[in-house]
Order: structure tokens, then C-alpha cells, then sequence
């Protein structure tokens, strides 16, 4: 098992990875959430049906009351007619100020049960337990949110948990393309942070398959680690905070552009960072071996073309209208070498013009 500490100017909380670790998660909540009155367990129906009995079997070794609300699985549940609901179940249940909510899931669970957590009675506790690679990322961190018709993530709050609790044993069921959307967000976190860290994952993961056992622990704990780095020093994104943006302003505007869902969040960031690269090696003017990312994204089975069906013109549309985007300028994290990158703004012409170039 290891623990990572993140220290936050609002919070201190650690990050437990392991393996096999639920039958020890009421003791570790109890830990560090003392005087818990009821637990809430927020989770969408797909995990429900494969983890809430051992959740709930785990949490009762400690508490009581232990209540369970499912949500429809996928993207669409983080809107404001779950949050609703979410509200009613913790009303009904008789929540109050010393309860507790443990998400249970992925991304689309954490964002949508961290800021009912936010916003019950004005803010309770609550324990991330991801169920997904990519909530390596999206549990650690505190930003919470659900979307508007209009926006994704537009509304939420910053929000830290207690404690996330990892039990990688259960990505076991993860399909392939989740694994490897969540392993697109770790190779992001190695190419804006640490040179070595990319050379290892280059070194032990030839596949998406060879992510288990403790290579996986690694690959998430240094995914962690790094997230919680940058967090740390900017909490709240006024500066570099911004890096874990690499590859999201294409990513961002490609999701949008095709729907959600179409292509998974990791598949359509990887494709952003290739986007980047390629115009990092134009705008710095200095060779970054783009053919060879491409060679290894491809090998890992990312895309790694643009689909032919969406024009450039209305991906810079998209692109403007990030929330990053000051001045209707688009500003893009690039990269300067592998480990260091850096926000620039880049005029629409330009950019027009490296993407019709990418997309060739
Ligand atoms: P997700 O939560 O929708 O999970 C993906 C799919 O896998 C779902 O169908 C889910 O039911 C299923 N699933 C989850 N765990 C499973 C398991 N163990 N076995 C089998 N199936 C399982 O998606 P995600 O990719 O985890 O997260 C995406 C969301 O995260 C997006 O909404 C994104 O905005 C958000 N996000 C937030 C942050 C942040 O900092 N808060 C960062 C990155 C992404
Ligand atoms: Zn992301």
C-alpha cells in the first residue's frame, strides 16, 4: 500500500493505492473522518452493479447507516436533474453536518458527488473512491462540477475530499478504451512534469494490457504524485495549475465538436498533445521528435488523425471558447522539451494554419 500526501492551502489529505484494500476502507475513512452520523454512497449504475455490495458490506464493519444512490452511468448523469436527486436521497436519508459521501466511480461520479458534498448544508465530508484510471486524475484535486446545456464543468466549486481511497483491484473490469483514456491523462502528467517518468512508461508499457499490478500502482502513484505537485503549488489555476492543460484546448473542442461520448476524453486529449507537439516544434522552432509520439501513440492504439468530418475552422471556433482562453485568444500549453512546458497565445490565423497542416 502506499499513501501520497497532498497539501493544499485549504487541505491536507492522503491518497491510499493498493491492492485489495476494501475490507479495510471503513477503518481508514474512520481515520480520518471521526463522529461520521450516516454515509451516503453515490455511484452510477454500471459500478453499482459489480462493487456496492462489497462497499456497503465494508462500511457497515464501522457505521450504521449506510445509504445508496445510483446514478445512470456516463457523461449526461453530471447534470443539474442528478444533482437534484442526489440532494433529495441525502435529505430523505436524513443527512446532516456530520455525514459523510463516499463517490464510488469514475470521473462522472466524483465531479457530480464531490459538489453535492460541496454544497449540502453548506459543504460535508466525502471520500473519493475511483473506480477508473482517469480518476487518478479527476479525484485528486478538488475541482467538482456538473454541466450546463450551454458548457461542460460550468458549474461546480472547489472542493477537496477527506481522503481518496484506491483499490486498483478494481479496474480489473474496466474496459480497454477506459483504461486506455486513463492512461492518456498519466502520459500527460509524465510529459509536462517528468522526463524520467515518460522514460519509464516508454520502458514498461508496451501495451495497454501490460498496465497491472505494480506497474499500474506506479503509473498511478506517479500520475498522483505529480497532479498533486502542481495542486498544490496553485490550487485554485491562477498559474501553473494551467499545465495540467496540455493537450485539453484540441481535446476540449474535438469532445465538443463530435459529442460526448464519441471519442473518449483520454483518446481525444492524446490527440490534443500530438496537436501540441506538433505546433510546439513550429512555434519554438526546434525539433521535438513529433513522428516518433505519433509512432508510440498509435502503437497504443490513441488516434492519431484528426477525423476527416471536422473542419478546422469550427475546431478554432471551439477552441476560443475555452474557458482558458483570454481575450478570445486561444492560449495553448506547449511543450519545450519532455517534462517542461509552458502557456502561449497563439493568434487564429496561426493556429488555422497548423491545423489544416496537422490534419493533412
Ligand atoms: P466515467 O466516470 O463515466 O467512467 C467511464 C465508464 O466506466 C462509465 O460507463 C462507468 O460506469 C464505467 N466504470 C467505472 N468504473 C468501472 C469499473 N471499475 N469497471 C467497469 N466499468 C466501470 O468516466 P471517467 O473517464 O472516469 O471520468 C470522466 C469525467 O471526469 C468527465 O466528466 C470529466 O469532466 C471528469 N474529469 C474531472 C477532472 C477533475 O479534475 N475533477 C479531471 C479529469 C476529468
Ligand atoms: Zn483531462
Amino acid at each position: 500500500m502506499k499513501r501520497i500526501h497532498i497539501a493544499t492551502p485549504s487541505k491536507r489529505y492522503e491518497v491510499v493505492i493498493g491492492n485489495e484494500l476494501l475490507h479495510m476502507m471503513d477503518r481508514m475513512i474512520d481515520r480520518v473522518c471521526p463522529h461520521v452520523t450516516a454515509v451516503l454512497i453515490i455511484t452510477d449504475e454500471t459500478v453499482a452493479s459489480l462493487y456496492l455490495a462489497d462497499v456497503q458490506q465494508a462500511l457497515h464493519q464501522t457505521y450504521d447507516r449506510v445509504y445508496a444512490h445510483v446514478i445512470p452511468s456516463g457523461e449526461e448523469a453530471k447534470s443539474f436533474e442528478q444533482f437534484y436527486a442526489c440532494h433529495t436521497a441525502a435529505l430523505t436519508n436524513h443527512l446532516d453536518r456530520d455525514s459523510l459521501i463516499v463517490a464510488l466511480g469514475g470521473g462522472v461520479v466524483g465531479d457530480l458527488a464531490g459538489f453535492v458534498a460541496a454544497t449540502y448544508m453548506r459543504g460535508i465530508r466525502f471520500v473519493q473512491v475511483p473506480t477508473t484510471l482517469l480518476a487518478h486524475d479527476s479525484a485528486v484535486g478538488g475541482k467538482t462540477a456538473i454541466n450546463h446545456p450551454l458548457g461542460k464543468n460550468m458549474i461546480g466549486a472547489f472542493y477537496q475530499p477527506e481522503l481518496v481511497f484506491y483499490d486498483i483491484s478494481l479496474l480489473s473490469t474496466l474496459p480497454k478504451r477506459e483504461m486506455r483514456s486513463g492512461f492518456a491523462e498519466i502520459i500527460k502528467h509524465s510529459l509536462i512534469y517528468d522526463r524520467a517518468f515518460f522514460g519509464w512508461l516508454q520502458a514498461n508499457v508496451e501495451k495497454i494490457e501490460d498496465l497491472n499490478g505494480e506497474r499500474l500502482q506506479y503509473a498511478i502513484q506517479r500520475g498522483i504524485e505529480i497532479k498533486a505537485a502542481v495542486v498544490s503549488q496553485d490550487e485554485k489555476e491562477h498559474g501553473v495549475r494551467a499545465h495540467l492543460n496540455f493537450g485539453h484546448t484540441l481535446g476540449h473542442a474535438l469532445e465538443s465538436e463530435l459529442g460526448y461520448g464519441v471519442m473518449t476524453h483520454g483518446d481525444a486529449v492524446a490527440l490534443g498533445m500530438l496537436f501540441a507537439i506538433f505546433v510546439s516544434e513550429r512555434f519554438y522552432n526546434q525539433p521535438l521528435f513529433y513522428s516518433s509520439f505519433r509512432t508510440l501513440f498509435h502503437h497504443y492504439g490513441f488516434p492519431t488523425s484528426l477525423p476527416s468530418h471536422v473542419s478546422p475552422e469550427r475546431l478554432l471556433e471551439k477552441m476560443k471558447k475555452d474557458k482558458k482562453a483570454k481575450d478570445q485568444t486561444v492560449r495553448m500549453v506547449l511543450m519545450k522539451e519532455i517534462g517542461t512546458v509552458c502557456v502561449e497565445q497563439i493568434s487564429d490565423e496561426q493556429l488555422l494554419q497548423w491545423l489544416y497542416a496537422f490534419a493533412e
